[in-house]
């Protein structure tokens, strides 16, 4: 089987011993699921239940969660359980009906989140069904179906979306309408990333335009995470001024780093100045529940929406938006975006000093409660160290703190933990990251 990027960077590989129990829990897991499935870790990781920033294994034993933003509010929190619970109670139906959740929303989502231009919304059950969705209105409002996208990006898993996720890598394909740029790499670039990333993004029109493809959009993660994590707020604008000027569309997808990840905000398009014309959500918006959306200027919609009837059976359900309003409402609540970027900017500080002198680490960058930390052969040379990240990441692992890694190289560790992470959780974090690293040399 060829090696995937994003799937194989972290994955157990049955190279190292393991208990009797879960090795039993593994043959059984791959006999009936078949072989596609990846687990984390060399030492594969059997959680059983989870409060805040932490989770527990079979044993009991208590992880510090650093890599989960998918409950972004936290593990199990009581104020989302108890609103799933009394909808579940009340009455589950799809969007043929009408409901006032769904309504209400919509109306928090837009009027209090997204730039005015963006004024209608869409909804889904996965990220990949809502940029499916976006690239099909996109095709249909510029008549036009080329698309680009950065050279590690990742979109999804439907046939459209995996033919424009060049990080799936193994038999995938990327598609003949589909345009890679480089990421917009800060650490590596000896110039301005900005005027670097426009002028690829130029060229890709040009070469779409002369395929014959015409320009669709530029899609892209507004935070690069499985490109690497890249935080430069300066590079979106002007890309995205030359994908207009051919007539192509901005789709934002913000399922990374929105809702308040990057502690300046709720979305990451917002940070480099720019409004969409779709933006893409999914993961942290129910704190675990399969809720995704797509919220368009009704303009660009428009073609998409008179010309194609749209049905999703669990998207948009009363229990799936009762889940999300609760997740609005805890970000308020509990001043989340500000924690993102107070407790984010304290992991970073912490980890730049812990590292200022070692030899392999090159950088540590990143925005609220997002972290990429570059891992290299050679700090003056900034030679990508895969090996040693995958021992990083593994070492944290066994001192039960739970990371993984992205980009291109595969050696930039991911620290993506729930929006709850404490002072006291980055203490954690810092004191096992030190000790990993001294241990491993
Ligand atoms: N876009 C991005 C940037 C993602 O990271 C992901 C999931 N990792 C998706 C889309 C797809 O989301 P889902 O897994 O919910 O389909």
């Amino acid at each position: 089987m060829r090696f995937s990027n994003i799937m194989d960077s972290n994955s157990y590989t049955g190279d190292q011993s393991i208990d009797p129990g879960t090795e039993r829990l593994i043959s059984a897991r791959t006999r009936l699921l078949g072989p596609a499935y990846r687990l984390f870790y060399e030492r594969p990781v059997h959680l059983v239940r989870g409060r805040g920033s932490h989770v527990f294994d079979a044993d009991g034993v208590r992880y510090l969660d650093a890599y989960n933003n998918v409950v972004s509010v936290g593990h199990c929190h009581p104020h989302v359980v108890a609103a799933v619970t009394r909808q579940l109670e009340t009455l589950n139906t799809h969007t043929r009906y009408l409901h006032d959740g769904i309504v209400g929303y919509s109306q928090r989502l837009l009027d209090g989140t997204m730039p005015d231009d963006v004024d209608q919304v869409m909804y889904a059950c996965t990220g990949s069904e809502a940029n499916d969705l976006a690239l099909r209105v996109a095709q249909m409002y510029t008549g036009a179906r080329g698309v680009i996208v950065t050279r590690d990006a990742y979109h999804g898993n439907t046939e459209a979306v995996t033919a424009i996720s060049p990080s799936i890598g193994g038999e995938t394909v990327i598609g003949p309408h589909v345009r890679t740029v480089a990421a917009p790499d800060s650490y590596r670039s000896d110039g301005n990333v900005a005027t670097r990333f426009r002028a690829d993004v130029e060229a890709a029109v040009v070469d779409l335009q002369r395929c014959g493809h015409g320009v669709s959009a530029l899609i892209v993660d507004t935070f690069f995470s499985s490109d690497g994590i890249y935080p430069d707020t300066s590079v979106l604008a002007p890309a995205v001024a030359a994908v207009r000027a051919a007539g192509g569309v901005f789709i934002a997808d913000e399922v990374q780093p929105g809702f308040g990840r990057t502690g300046d905000g709720m979305w990451g398009f917002a940070r480099h100045g720019v409004v969409p014309d779709l933006v893409t959500m999914g993961k942290p918006m129910a704190n675990g529940l399969p809720v995704a959306a797509m919220a368009a200027r009704s303009a660009v919609l428009e073609p998409f929406a008179l010309g194609v009837p749209y049905f999703n059976t669990f998207g948009g359900n009363p229990v799936s938006m009762a889940a999300a309003a609760a997740v609005l409402d805890v970000i308020d609540d509990e001043n989340l975006v500000a924690n993102a970027a107070t407790v984010g900017r304290a992991l970073r500080n912490e980890l730049t000093r812990i590292t200022a002198d070692h030899p392999h680490i090159g950088d540590v960058r990143g925005a609220g409660l997002y972290v990429g930390v570059e891992v290299v052969a050679d700090r003056d040379a900034a030679t990508p160290d895969r090996t040693r990240a995958h021992d990083l990441v593994n070492a944290m692992r066994d001192r039960h703190v739970l990371i993984s890694v992205c980009g291109t190289h595969g050696n930039v560790l991911k620290i993506r933990p729930p929006l709850v992470f404490s002072m006291a959780d980055v203490d954690w974090f810092c004191t096992e990251f030190s000790g990993a690293l001294a241990h491993l040399g």
